[in-house]
């Protein structure tokens, strides 16, 4: 833990805005800026508040098409128009507030790779589910696919670990990577027989050259703290440890918290705590600490922030006390019209019989299809 950690964070992040009666709100991410100051957690020496810069047309085009870039740019001009089948409208500026947002997540990788920063924090990336050439699920472009592409071009890193958490499947990420061998892509979410976009099935192992490179953990609704991190356990510290990355992404969604407004999983404050943990102690282990955290989903307001602060201050060695400051409760009440949340950490969950056994299951279905193919 020897060096900084970094929070990217600029009011202009909040500019991502599909407007008030879209679930994907900017206030989750000003909501999380602020706990996390409230907390005290920017005052640490250890820690360090970092600012965006739009990513260039060059770099986006590192992992978008020349087609799709332009189409979001005319859109963007307009202010109208849809840049999915629904899920996605355009908005005016949304050219320039998603490049801020990839932006944001290339400054923390720079910082990280330079040695500048240990680790970074970006809650406004981790859209994983822009495509190539097409928007998908709140995403207009894709920052930690183009952060993995700018990572091999800039720095020719050939070791690259992407763990994503967020109950939904990282389609965007996994597909655009999937046959790269320079790619160990380990993605948990709630199974896409029940979730958007209904992918990610422990039978998608990677192609080619990246065969046994793409781990989807496909967890049955209601999944609670004790079935994911066994799961968890069983699959993510052997496979870096084989892998030996150069640096780690970690897209950390909080929709995987329980009563999530779109997601059914079941997991509380300790997941986010436990699974950060374990990738800053593996990150020290096998790639001198470079790490970087990315936002993603979370659809409950009086979640996203707790989870967030949680995992960014134990990304920073930190733990913070249980109590939420008043002077936040306040901010709370105001912009969501809703009850604030009363404590930072939650009650752990655990388990039925039953869900231990599909989520053992999931797991080794997962082994079996990996077999020998992992390195
Ligand atoms: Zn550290
Ligand atoms: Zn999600």
């Amino acid at each position: 833990m020897a060096g900084k950690t970094g929070l990217v964070w600029d009011e202009r992040s909040l500019d991502y805005d599909f407007g008030p009666e879209h679930p994907l709100r900017p206030l989750r991410v000003k909501l999380t800026y602020d706990l996390i100051r409230s907390k005290g957690i920017l005052d640490q020496n250890s820690v360090q508040v970092v600012k965006p810069r739009p990513a260039s047309r060059e770099e986006i085009l590192l992992f978008h098409g020349e087609d799709y870039v332009r189409l979001v740019e005319q859109y963007s001009k307009k202010g109208s128009g849809l840049l999915d089948m629904g899920d996605t409208p355009a908005f005016k500026g949304c050219y320039e507030a998603t490049s801020l947002v990839v932006g944001a997540s290339m400054v923390a990788a720079d910082e990280v790779m330079s040695g500048r920063l240990s680790h970074a924090f970006n809650p406004s990336g981790g859209l994983h589910h822009a495509h190539p050439e097409r928007a998908s699920g709140f995403c207009i472009f894709n920052d930690p696919a183009v952060v993995i592409a700018h990572l091999k071009s800039r720095y020719k890193v050939k070791h690259i670990v992407y763990l994503d958490i967020d109950a939904h499947h990282g389609d965007g990420v996994m597909y655009g990577y999937y046959d790269d061998p320079a790619v160990l892509d380990i993605d948990f979410h709630e199974s896409g027989n029940f979730l958007f976009p209904g992918t990610g099935f422990p039978d998608e192992i990677g192609k080619g050259e990246a065969k046994g490179l793409k781990l989807n953990v496909s967890l049955p609704p209601s999944t609670g703290d004790e079935a994911y991190l066994e799961a968890f356990q069983q699959i993510v510290p052997d496979a870096l440890r084989k892998f030996r990355p150069e640096i780690i992404l970690v897209q950390c969604g909080a929709d995987g918290h329980m009563d999530d407004r779109l997601a059914h999983l079941r997991l509380t404050t300790k997941v986010y705590t436990e699974v950060v943990r374990h990738m800053h102690d593996l990150a020290h282990e096998l790639c001198n600490g470079k790490l970087l955290l990315l936002g993603g989903g979370g659809y409950t307001l009086a979640n996203v922030p707790r989870v967030w602060t949680v995992a960014f201050s134990t990304l920073a060695g930190l733990k913070p006390t249980d109590d939420i400051p008043l002077q936040w409760s306040k901010e709370f009440e105001i912009a969501t019209q809703e009850d604030p949340p009363l404590k930072l950490y939650d009650k752990p969950t655990l388990d039925d019989e039953k869900t231990l056994k599909e989520v053992r299951n999931a797991v080794s279905e997962l082994q079996t299809n990996l077999g020998n193919e992992i390195r």
